[in-house]
């Protein structure tokens, strides 16, 4: 039997985005605490972005260290230097990204050779990680970045496609077999689900698929959060999962919140002191995530909500057409909003922000991450969904949890259309004021509050994540050759 101190060492293949490759390697950092060897394979830009962080932490004794792999863009027919989602800007840039995916696979059975480790955590998008990693004779462990609840919604519109008979793209139909009643319209799913088969489905089917043929998954999640779901996507569905989560709360001190990602754009010390300037819960924060620009006529319709519903914000900025251009800003606004929005141009400190005492609510994406980082902070969100499994967490937010209040988007959209807008000023406005104002927003803040400590008490010693990840490791040392 394998000693209870024997070291583990476990490799990360985190996919090339920052919703994947942040708790990626906020994952890998928490599972170097728990005594594990880790090391974490990448590209060098992608490395890049996280260096810093690996760095203190060898600092203080941990054993986590990266190894670099070539991003084959001239293969994939991408220009040089585009390694990371965040600089795909079209659909046909899309598909030549994806086909990189598969060239990876030699690189990184050569690295397994070199360093043998115990057990592979691959990015769901690895399809061939499962095999690379038994030809070794180790398991691989899925990490797919989101969570249990979207995740079985997904499961069941691929199985029984309840979207198929129904009249119109804006009715709601029941997606089936789930433990809540959750509806949804034609209107909030990808098209690649909607259409006929296609190479997207069924890339996401094979994927899918692949988690039976892996040992498990784990989830950037904890119970108390998705107990139902929890036990659906194991039960029902047939697969071990491990809930590990919130795993941003490996990052305890303002350098790691501050550097999270990417080089913030604005000074930390800047954008502390003008949080410190404001009453407590009274700063909305706005950000869309590491991907999506919003189209230059949104941009201004969201100016000018955010001017109507009189509060202060922090707005992250990352729009469609060139960056020196402001011609979306409204005349004027900037220094209308002089002292009570601050905009920041490219990279924000998200977590830093969110866990200042003055953000007292998050318009967000509901890139998975976000959500997370939001309840872990105890921050209740203003939902504006726009593509990925974004609808689903929208609904976990709002109807489940009840931490939040909609905008009312309705369409699921990856690309921005640079003339149009798809959430008003009036929708935009409603949304921050119910959210921010009045007793309905004091009864979500509540309730956000208690997600918070559930957040906080699941990764302590003894909490829900602590433990899943315990015996997670418990069962790898057992079982990993
Ligand atoms: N993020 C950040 N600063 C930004 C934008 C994003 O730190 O300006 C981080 C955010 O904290 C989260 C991740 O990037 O960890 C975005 O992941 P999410 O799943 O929310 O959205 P995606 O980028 O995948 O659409």
């Amino acid at each position: 039997m394998a000693s209870k101190s024997r070291q583990l060492h476990i490799m990360f293949f985190p996919q090339f985005a920052q919703g994947h490759l942040i708790p990626t390697v906020d994952m890998a950092r928490l599972f170097a605490r728990h005594g594990v060897k880790v090391t974490i394979a990448t590209t060098p830009l992608n490395a890049h972005l996280f260096a810093n962080t690996i760095q203190r932490d060898r600092e203080l004794g941990l054993e986590i260290s990266t190894c670099i792999i070539k991003f084959p863009s001239a293969e994939a027919g991408l220009p040089e230097g585009c390694e990371n989602l965040s600089s795909i800007t079209s659909e046909e840039m899309l598909d030549k990204f994806r086909k990189a995916f598969n060239l990876f696979q030699p690189p990184i059975e050569q690295l397994i050779e070199e360093h043998r480790p115990d057990c592979l955590v691959a990015d769901m998008t690895f399809i061939w990680a499962t095999d690379a990693a038994s030809k070794f004779g180790i398991p691989r462990l899925v990490f797919n970045g989101t969570n249990c609840f979207a995740l079985s919604i997904i499961h069941s519109l691929m199985r029984h496609e309840p979207f198929r008979n129904i009249a119109t793209d804006f009715e709601s139909f029941d997606v089936p077999g789930l433990p809540d009643q959750i509806k949804m319209t034609r209107m909030q799913l990808p098209n690649h689900m909607r259409e006929e088969d296609n190479e997207r489905k069924k890339l996401l089917k094979e994927a899918l698929k692949s988690e039976l043929t892996s040992y498990g998954v784990i989830f950037n999640s904890f119970y108390e959060l998705e107990p139902a779901y929890k036990e659906h996507y194991s039960k029902i569905l047939g697969r071990k999962v491990w809930h590990i989560g919130p795993v941003s709360l490996c990052n305890k001190n303002n350098d790691d919140k501050a550097e999270r990602g990417d080089v913030a754009s604005i000074d930390r010390h800047e954008c502390l002191r003008w949080l410190d300037s404001k009453k407590p819960n009274s700063v909305l924060y706005i950000c869309f995530g590491s991907m999506f620009r919003s189209s230059a006529a949104q941009l201004n319709e969201i100016a000018k909500g955010l001017e109507a519903s009189g509060q202060n914000f922090i707005w992250v900025v990352r729009k469609v057409n060139s960056e020196d251009k402001e011609e979306w800003l409204a005349e004027g606004f900037e220094e209308r909003m002089e002292g009570k929005g601050l905009i920041i141009r490219g990279w924000a400190p998200q977590v830093l922000i969110l866990d200042h005492e003055a953000t007292g609510g998050f318009m967000t994406h509901c890139g998975w991450n976000s959500t997370i980082e939001s309840i872990t902070a105890g921050v209740p969100m203003v939902t504006w969904p726009l593509h990925a499994e974004q609808f689903a967490n929208e609904k976990l937010i709002i109807d489940i949890l009840k931490a939040g209040v909609s905008t009312g988007a309705k369409e699921w959209s990856r690309w921005a259309d640079d003339t149009k807008f798809k959430v008003t000023k009036d929708d935009i406005q409603r949304a921050v004021t119910r959210l921010m104002v009045g007793e309905e927003a004091e009864q979500i803040r509540n309730r956000a509050r208690e997600l918070k400590e559930m957040a906080r008490r699941a990764v302590e010693e003894g909490g829900s994540s602590y433990s899943d990840l315990n015996a997670l490791l418990d069962e790898l040392r057992l079982n990993c050759p």
